[in-house]
């Protein structure tokens, strides 16, 4: 029967995605007997077909809700038994590049919001059991709703799954402290590209453990995961504050996320800003309130940086201890005189901003069907600075349509077993470029130069010699993955052929191609 669907579907050398007889496949599939659902309507595998990035279009056969984890060992085993079928884990969607989609392959929809959050303790230890499919933005309102715990390692923004970030790394405010959130896991349930349920952990299968976190979805799809937690705090004194000189902002970024907890703030980011009125690219994405006022004559320079910190305290805190606390903080920092912005907020409503900003890119056409061609990387520290000088104040002086996030993380507090690779050094920074693009408005640049623009950021790097990693990596031909691991190269494909030797999983990675 897989033959069969495979001589009359698959098979398609037009390669003219939007004219497949989705709906003849559907009694094929249908033998897998699953629980949850099969839908190959035209409409619904066109949404599977791209992404948050908007730059591919790749069509899959079918797209899959499991009902659990049986769901999904039988979705990957149907696929094991035909030549070319693959299946690609969804979470949100949310990556730029394609990479959770699947060339006429099946797509599994992780994405699920009504799992229960299970409390474990262990060895004095508090972790959640989580669905791979949960939300972020889930989990935290469970969390802190139901036992008053959160997760300690977060992105900036929570409408992301667990699965997808853990293929990733997970970075944002907390990472210097606690690593990103694949330093934050304990135990995961992973389906292998062999059909095979596994749990593992340090000591269990600890090669898969490793090789699924920050693995890009290559190994096995994560049906849960075990977070450390800790107790929510109330609430947050978010700041802002600017600088002229790139050399100061780094210094005391780097010296805020050197000290010890208790000594700092809790959260630590910043981004550059162009030095004008522009309402995106400039003071105006500084302020936290817009009542709040700023004078762009202040300083001669094109580009400003903006050092980004919170303070966790709680409700019980009277404002003059957490005032006390925080110019204690700022006393030792050199941000140009009153070029700080600062409010209060809850916890949850801290960790949830971003959500405000999709809110309104959504009502301005920017978020849901405009293309994003983001680039992010980790820039050692030894390179920042030449970065810096080349890319920031130069290509992107004025600016790139939405943040350019630039901060410190500290290299120990990565798990070096898992399968991110990172530059030299003991500190380096994430870069993130979210470019936004407005395709009704005249004026900006075509996305392919944007995208072409993002060629020469990287080339400039190599060209240079500077010490860097993509981060959420992209590379359209297996030589370009070589590099990208460099020596873990081997060992990644020793796990790839221990644990998905077909190369059914994750097809949009574009790292292996499938095998008969
Ligand atoms: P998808 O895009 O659906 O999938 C990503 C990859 O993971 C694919 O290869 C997929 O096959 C695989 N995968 C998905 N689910 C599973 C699973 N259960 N098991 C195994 N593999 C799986 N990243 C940060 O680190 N910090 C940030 O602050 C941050 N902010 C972001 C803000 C926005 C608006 C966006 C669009 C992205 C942001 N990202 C950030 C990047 C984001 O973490 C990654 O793109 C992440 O992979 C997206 O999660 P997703 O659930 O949408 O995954």
């Amino acid at each position: 029967m897989i033959a069969y669907l495979e001589q009359h579907f698959l098979h398609d050398d037009t390669n003219n995605d939007s004219l497949e007889p989705q709906q003849q496949q559907q009694p094929i599939l249908q033998s897998m007997n699953l629980t949850g659902t099969i839908d190959t309507t035209v409409a619904t595998t066109t949404s599977a077909a791209t992404d948050f990035g908007n730059l591919h279009v790749t069509t899959p056969l079918a797209v899959i809700k499991p009902s659990n984890t049986h769901d999904i060992v039988s979705v990957i085993r149907f696929a094991s038994q035909s030549q070319t079928l693959t299946v690609a884990p969804r979470g949100n969607g949310h990556s730029i590049n394609g990479q959770s989609t699947a060339h006429k392959g099946l797509i599994l929809d992780m994405k699920n919001n009504n799992e229960l959050v299970k409390l474990v303790k262990k060895n004095g230890c508090y972790a959640v059991d989580v669905n791979g499919g949960m939300l972020w933005e889930d989990i935290l309102r469970k969390c802190v709703g139901k036992y008053g715990l959160s997760p300690r390692s977060w992105t900036d923004y929570l409408g992301l799954t667990v699965g997808g970030t853990l293929s990733n790394a997970g970075v944002s405010g907390q990472t210097f402290r606690y690593g990103p959130q694949t330093s934050n896991v304990t135990e995961l349930e992973v389906v292998t590209g062999t059909g095979d349920v596994v749990v593992c952990d340090h000591g269990r299968n600890s090669d898969l453990f490793f090789a699924v976190l920050g693995g890009l979805g290559q190994f096995g799809v994560i049906t849960r995961a075990r977070v450390l937690v800790q107790p929510a705090p109330d609430m947050v004194r978010w700041i802002r504050v600017v600088y002229s000189e790139f050399s100061e902002f780094t210094r005391d970024a780097e010296s805020l996320i050197t000290r010890k907890e208790g000594e700092s703030f809790d959260y630590v980011e910043g981004f550059v800003f162009v030095n004008s009125d522009d309402p995106v690219n400039g003071w105006p994405s500084v302020l936290l309130d817009p009542d709040q006022g700023y004078d762009p004559t202040r300083s001669g320079n094109r580009v400003l940086y903006c050092l980004e910190v919170a303070l966790h305290y709680s409700k019980g805190n009277c404002s003059s201890t957490v005032d006390t606390r925080v110019e204690k903080l700022l006393g030792r920092m050199r941000f140009m005189d009153d070029a700080i912005f600062q409010m209060d907020l809850s916890y949850v409503d801290f960790l949830l901003r971003v959500k405000e900003a999709e809110k309104q890119a959504k009502a301005n056409g920017i978020w849901d069907d405009a293309p994003h061609p983001w680039l992010n990387l980790f820039v050692s520290k030894s390179a920042i600075e030449d970065f810096d000088r080349v890319v920031f104040k130069k290509i992107l002086k004025d600016g790139i349509g939405g943040p350019m996030l630039v901060y410190p993380i500290l290299r120990s507090k990565w798990d070096e077993r898992t399968s991110v690779v990172l530059p030299e050094g003991d500190i380096f920074y994430i870069v993130a470029l979210l470019r936004f693009t407005n395709p009704s408005y005249q004026k900006s640049p075509s996305v392919r130069d944007l995208v072409l623009q993002n060629h020469e950021i990287v080339q400039i790097c190599n060209r240079n010699g500077l010490d860097f990693k993509l981060y959420l990596p992209h590379y359209n031909t297996q030589e370009g993955w070589k590099q990208h691991f460099g020596d873990r190269w081997s060992s990644f494909v020793e796990m790839k052929s221990r644990y998905d030797p077909l190369a059914i999983l994750a097809p949009g990675q574009k790292i292996f191609t499938r095998q008969q």
